[in-house]
């Protein structure tokens, strides 16, 4: 799926007068948040994110600079100057989106929390839906006032707080801004503007923080939460399997030339078992015999891709992300030495992860016991996630 984002960062950030940060004389975005500048923190989620394919930087004018976001995957980033309001903005990045796209998200910078898995998140849901924001049930609650005297309590049954990221079909997308430059109206997001034109828009919880910095409190409140938002988690997993003749030999998703394979209920692809049970191990999530049986009928050589995409989806849907992944793999024969770098690219592609992040040790049995003999092979390995909390 393809999806441009749009990353609103064009604003002065006038209500956070008299803060540390406003006195350093910059827009919002080039806050210095922990060391970093406000915006880097929503484009380092938009470049890690799946789905997002490219990032068009709306700055302010005269802002051409880029941003140091680390290196992650390689995505286009365009930087196109911002208009008088925050609609201006937008529509200017708009008109810069690749033909190719077919979804537009829009993100404010002043949302520095926002993650990878919650774009994506939001992402497969606009895929679904044509139209999604990230959104909050109210809890407060909620007094309409005139001259600080309340007027009327309002029901807070069914009202929601508009967040971003907000992701849209690019027509439709387009259609709203165009209705609304012909005949303009107060409106603060996307969601109104598709609304308006009789767009169905769905809201999306997202299950962590995703605070807007507009006023000083806010902006000290992210500094003291950045402090203590991320949780690191380990896991480890470990799989043997007996190598007997006439099986195809899969070590990490790769086919390797052996007269000998790995017997199992699956595939044996014993070094995908092992990720995936370390990954279950960091995230709490059992082992992977709690979901794929092997004495179920239904998962009799079962891919061990698909094994593996499970684990990953579940460990996404609990809001972690995968940092890098160590493994060893015990065997004898053949030598791994023409393998090891085919399956490390492999196993970068299947998680999601930089090169440099998934290591690959292959160790023999020096002769002895079952991985020794030859008679089998064994796998361990050893992962970081992360969640934002
Ligand atoms: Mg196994």
């Amino acid at each position: 799926m393809k999806v441009s984002a749009i990353l609103a960062a064009a604003g002065e950030g006038r209500r956070l007068k008299n803060t540390s940060a406003q006195r350093i004389g910059l827009p919002k975005a080039f806050w210095p948040l922990q060391g970093k500048p406000l915006l880097d923190y929503s484009l380092q989620a938009l470049l890690d994110s799946k789905s997002v394919a490219e990032v068009i930087l709306v700055l302010p004018a005269g802002f051409s600079s880029m941003p140091c976001a680390k290196e992650g995957r390689r995505k286009r980033i365009k930087i196109v100057r911002g208009g008088k309001t925050r609609a201006l903005s937008v529509y200017n990045g708009l008109k810069c989106v690749s033909p190719k796209s077919r979804f537009v998200l829009v993100h404010d910078a002043a949302r520095p929390m926002i993650t990878p898995a919650s774009i994506d998140l939001l992402a497969r849901q606009a895929e679904k839906l044509g139209a999604v924001i990230a959104a909050k049930p109210i809890t407060s609650t909620i007094k309409k006032g005139e001259q600080a005297k309340i007027i009327e309590t309002v029901s807070r049954e069914n009202l929601w707080e508009a967040q971003t990221p907000q992701i849209a079909r690019k027509d439709w997308l387009k259609q709203a801004y165009d209705a609304y430059f012909k005949k303009p109206f107060p409106a603060t997001d996307e969601a109104s503007l598709l609304e308006a034109i009789g767009k169905p828009v769905k809201l999306l919880s997202l299950n962590h923080l995703n605070l807007k910095i507009t006023t000083g409190e806010d902006f000290e409140m992210a500094q003291k939460i950045m402090n203590h938002k991320t949780e690191f988690r380990i896991g480890h997993g470990s799989d043997l399997h007996r190598l007997v003749s006439g099986r195809r030999f899969i070590l990490g998703g790769e086919t390797i030339q052996w007269p000998k394979g790995p017997l199992g209920h699956s595939d044996g692809d014993a070094l995908l078992h092992a990720i995936s049970d370390a990954i279950l191990g960091a995230v709490g999530g059992g082992d992977i015999g709690d979901y794929f049986s092997d004495q179920s009928k239904k998962f009799k050589n079962i891919s061990s891709l698909k094994i593996l995409s499970h684990v990953l989806k579940l460990s996404e849907s609990k809001g972690y992300e995968l940092q890098n992944v160590d493994c060893i793999i015990h065997l004898e024969k053949p030598r791994l030495g023409l393998y090891k770098e085919k399956i490390r690219k492999r196993l970068s592609r299947l998680l999601n992860l930089s090169n440099d992040s998934v290591n690959i040790k292959a160790k023999t049995g020096e002769g002895f016991a079952p991985v020794g003999s030859g008679e089998a092979i064994a796998c361990d390995a050893t992962v970081l996630v992360q969640r934002q909390l």
